[in-house]
């Protein structure tokens, strides 16, 4: 394989995880009303990229397309539920899963950032 086809590859791979990523956002916001189901402050225009989709289980691959696993929060409620108090005494604060999934391929998200809204 070529060094150009190799990088195109891995280029297509990325895509794809970052379409997946944004993907399952969009569909949980035509699903659920943009008002964080934590704090139930709305959500909408440029702030809506505060609003995030939590995984109920945990479980970022579990997306079912009814949004069953999905639960709109906004990135304040978002950290509180990645934090139990017995974690944030560590000093260093919640490292959201979306990060930690990320950072294996030097961060090819770093753009996405913003539209992931963490
Ligand atoms: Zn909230
Ligand atoms: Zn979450």
């Amino acid at each position: 394989m070529t060094t150009e086809k190799h990088s195109q590859l891995r280029h297509e791979l990325r895509r794809d995880v970052a379409e997946r990523q944004a993907g399952y956002r969009m569909r949980a916001l035509k699903l659920f009303p943009h008002i964080c189901a934590r704090c139930a402050r709305e959500f909408e225009g440029k702030r809506l990229k505060e609003l995030t989709v939590h995984h109920k289980d945990f479980n970022h691959d579990n997306n079912p397309q009814d949004g069953s696993n999905w639960e709109l929060l906004c990135i304040y409620c978002h950290d509180d539920e990645h934090a139990p108090d017995s974690l944030r005494s560590m000093g260093d604060g919640p490292v959201h899963e979306d990060l930690k999934k990320a950072s294996p391929i030097v961060n090819p998200f770093a753009g996405l950032d913003g539209l992931l809204g963490k």
